[in-house]
């Protein structure tokens, strides 16, 4: 399957499902060193996405991403909801009116999604949170895309570095949000944003 606006919607289903199903691990990830709303914050967000999805015809994979900023800016609150409204914006100016992603276009709309992220957030890798599994997941896409593999292919090696990423963030002090006032007691415990990052890009290789 060609990663197309199908592709896209189906991306979205799977994500609001797999939030869902991890509902209990973010929230619990999230009360270990933050204030435990993440999980909640997310599966409230893509619910909201998925009944407007039921609502709209969407004609292009950027018009889907559209859809999830603006349901994910307007529901989500705390860090997250600004976050990943921000990452789908930018993917969605990244895909353009592009009717299906190529491995060059793909790897563009993940930059510009984790792009957004630090734009927003100002966080840098190693400061535990969700750009620990972004930026791996961008660069190994790059490397995937310069390789010649197919978009599947570049979607998958992104999946698999955030899956890394995130778990790198065990080890970690938080220097950015709320886990950031914990100091060395952060340590030993997963970055609920990197986890669910993780999740998002893995609920896209499973489209796909
Ligand atoms: P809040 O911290 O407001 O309760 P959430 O619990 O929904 O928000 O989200 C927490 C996650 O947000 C963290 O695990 C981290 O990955 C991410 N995060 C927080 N601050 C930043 C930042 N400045 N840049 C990038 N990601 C961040
Ligand atoms: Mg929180």
């Amino acid at each position: 399957m060609s990663l197309d606006t199908a592709w896209a919607i189906d991306w979205v289903r799977r994500t609001a499902a797999t939030i869902d199903e991890h509902r209990a691990e973010l929230i619990t990830l999230d009360r270990e060193i933050g204030d435990g709303d993440h999980g909640e914050n997310l599966d409230r967000g893509f619910r909201a996405v998925v009944v407007a999805l039921d609502d709209a015809d969407l004609e292009t994979p950027g018009a889907v991403f559209k859809l999830v900023a603006t349901k994910l800016i307007s529901t989500v609150g705390g860090a997250a909801g600004p976050l990943f409204g921000t990452a789908y914006l930018k993917a969605a100016q990244a895909a353009g009116d592009a009717t299906e992603l190529d491995a060059d276009t793909l790897v563009a709309v993940l930059t510009a999604a984790r792009d957004g992220v630090v734009s927003r957030g100002k966080a840098e890798v190693g400061d535990k949170t969700m750009i620990d599994a972004w930026t791996p997941a961008v660069d190994a896409a790059a490397a995937a895309a310069a390789a010649g593999e197919t978009p599947e292919r570049v979607l998958a090696a992104a999946a698999d570095a955030a899956a890394g990423g995130a778990e790198s963030t065990d080890a970690l002090v938080a220097r950015k949000g709320r886990a950031s006032y914990l100091g060395d007691r952060a340590v030993g415990h997963r970055d609920p944003g990197a986890q669910s990052s993780a999740y998002v890009l893995r609920a896209a290789v499973d489209a796909a």
